[in-house]
């Protein structure tokens, strides 16, 4: 074998620990158990029918060559008016750039900002993927500890973490994995906070259109320019229309930033597969259809997470406030640990051999002690889930 030394770069970052609970969860499946799967990050419902439709018309129109790099000019614009329509962002296609999903697009901003040195602030728990493209672009991650406000970041707190050397801030509301969403005006406070102090900010906003009554989805779109200079907004059209497989996303940020990092992408993925850009304009033009699609995804994860949570609640050893976005529930099962349980892990490892459910173990996210349960599944399968849960730990 070829003595193979991999990168700096690569060997500084650590392999995603949420792959590993669905990896045990897979071999458990070839041997014939019944897993219940509650590691999901995905959605459990299919692309819309009309979508799909879209991206065959795509094809059969002949869209089957490369496309700028940047993205179709019909994708960017598309995303301007939804925006507009959406939010009441006043934006310019030279700020939008297609990319394949919302991790290319935290990847193009990080990596088009970021020198060796430079230090970006993540709020705790965080997302498994925000501290390894920092670690990538030889920068530091400073985590900001949220717990003291269950979960979710303040201005104060911002304030409180930055340094000469702070360079960004990686923002995630709705969060994965808390499932809780920053307030509309803390978040405002937060980012035009680090604007006054030079320190750039990407928002991701996988989750925007997931926030339940009477959390409500808030685009940093629609700052102020003189505010919005600083910011990068990354979406996806992942999680919000069911397209996980699809790999595309988007960045909106300031001209000379989108120009950097469509320099960047234009020598690795070019672009988003073409058909597929031209598919998602298409989607995001016929509004009506887009938001019934969307509502009625989020009205379900909503009857999901009221009929969870309190059922959770009544698992021994388990603590589980509201979410309010997103589709996660982030458990605090720190009442479990002890002789029996030495970790959250443990909980998670016991949960899985013992009642055949896979949840991912919050420690991979920087949050020891909770786990992750995703309600990305039927309300059957979290019905049989719970009653495992209860038998293995008891009631309250
Ligand atoms: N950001 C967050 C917080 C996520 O949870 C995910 C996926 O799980 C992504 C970004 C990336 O999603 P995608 O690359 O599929 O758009």
């Amino acid at each position: 074998m070829a003595d193979f030394t991999v990168s700096k770069n690569v060997a500084a970052m650590h392999g995603s620990s949420t792959m590993i609970a669905a990896q045990m969860a897979s071999e458990m499946r070839a041997k014939g158990i019944d897993v219940i799967d509650l590691s999901v990050g995905e959605p459990d419902f299919d692309t819309p029918d009309f979508i799909k439709a879209l991206a065959v018309e795509g094809l059969n129109a002949g869209l089957t060559k490369y496309t700028p790099a940047s993205g179709l000019a019909q994708f960017r614009k598309s995303i301007v008016d939804f925006y507009g329509k959406e939010f009441g962002a006043v934006l310019s296609p030279h700020e939008v750039a297609a990319s394949c999903g919302g991790k290319q697009a935290l990847f193009n901003a990080a990596c088009t900002l970021l020198n060796p040195g430079d230090e970006v602030l993540i709020p705790k728990p965080y997302w498994v993927t925000f501290p390894e493209i920092v670690h990538f672009c030889q920068a530091t991650p400073k985590y900001i500890e949220t717990a003291s406000n269950d979960f979710v970041l303040t201005a104060e707190m911002v304030e409180a973490a930055i340094t000469d050397k702070t360079k960004l801030l990686i923002v995630n509301s709705p969060n994965n994995p808390t499932g809780r969403v920053i307030p509309k005006d803390e978040l405002i406070r937060i980012i035009e906070l680090c604007a006054s102090r030079g320190v750039y900010v990407i928002t991701d906003e996988c989750y925007l259109f997931f926030a339940y009554p009477p959390a409500e989805p808030f685009s940093s779109a629609v700052l102020p320019n003189e505010v919005r200079d600083h910011v990068c907004v990354a979406g996806s059209f992942s999680k919000t229309f069911a397209m996980t497989g699809w790999r595309i996303g988007y960045t909106i940020a300031n001209a000379e930033w989108t120009k950097a990092m469509v320099k960047l992408q234009s020598h690795s993925a070019t672009h988003p597969t073409s058909f597929v850009q031209y598919a998602c304009a298409k989607a995001l033009d016929n509004i009506d259809a887009t938001k019934a699609a969307v509502d009625s995804m989020t009205a379900e994860y909503e009857r999901r997470r009221d009929w969870l949570i309190p059922e959770l609640n009544k698992v021994k050893g388990f603590k589980c406030g509201m979410p309010e976005g997103a589709f996660y529930a982030f458990v605090d099962v720190r009442g479990l640990l002890g002789e029996k349980y030495a970790s959250s892990a443990a909980v998670a490892e016991a949960m899985l051999k013992e009642a055949h459910i896979v949840v991912t173990d919050g420690e991979g996210f920087g949050a020891d002690g909770f786990l992750r349960i995703s309600y990305a599944t039927s309300l059957e399968n979290l019905n049989r889930a719970v009653n495992a849960m209860k038998e293995l730990f008891g009631t309250n």
